[in-house]
């Protein structure tokens, strides 16, 4: 199998309706079809997701991480905190901004896989991350604790 790259992705030729897709269409993606339409909430799927394409990001820096992500509006991020054994991010913006609250549910495990998969590359060690807000579960803002 020829694999596409992260550049392959920027080669659009769309010339009527361009290079954006509605907001909406995403989150039906991710909402009604994965996390709904896949088992437990798609939980390992979205991690080998996100993980796959976190590592595929073009960053060898954590500062051209956050540029790039907010450069792909998944969001605005902000470090929280950072010690030796890892770090606290907020995303400010996520794309679950606005949605009806349900508490107890956090739905942007996609984008910690995607900060774990860019962090593993650019670190070479293993991260992990986990959601401990979001703004669907009533929260201020989406946050992540990742630990190295
Ligand atoms: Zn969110």
């Amino acid at each position: 199998m020829n694999n596409f790259t992260f550049e392959d992705m920027k080669q659009i030729k769309r010339t009527t309706l361009g290079a954006e897709v509605p907001l909406e269409l995403f989150r039906a993606i991710r909402l009604i079809g994965m996390y709904q339409g896949l088992p437990s909430g798609g939980k390992g799927t979205t991690m080998t997701i996100g993980r796959k394409i976190g590592q595929s990001l073009p960053v060898t820096s954590l500062e051209e991480l956050l540029h790039l992500l907010e450069e792909l509006k998944i969001g605005i991020p902000h470090i929280l905190s950072t010690n030796e054994k890892g770090m606290t991010i907020a995303v400010e913006d996520c794309f679950c901004e606005g949605l009806p609250i349900h508490e107890g549910q956090m739905v942007c495990d996609l984008e910690g896989a995607i900060l774990e998969g860019a962090l593993s590359k650019i670190y070479n060690k293993r991260v992990t991350a986990k959601e401990i807000k979001c703004n669907v579960n009533g929260d201020e803002r989406c946050e992540y604790e990742l630990r190295f």
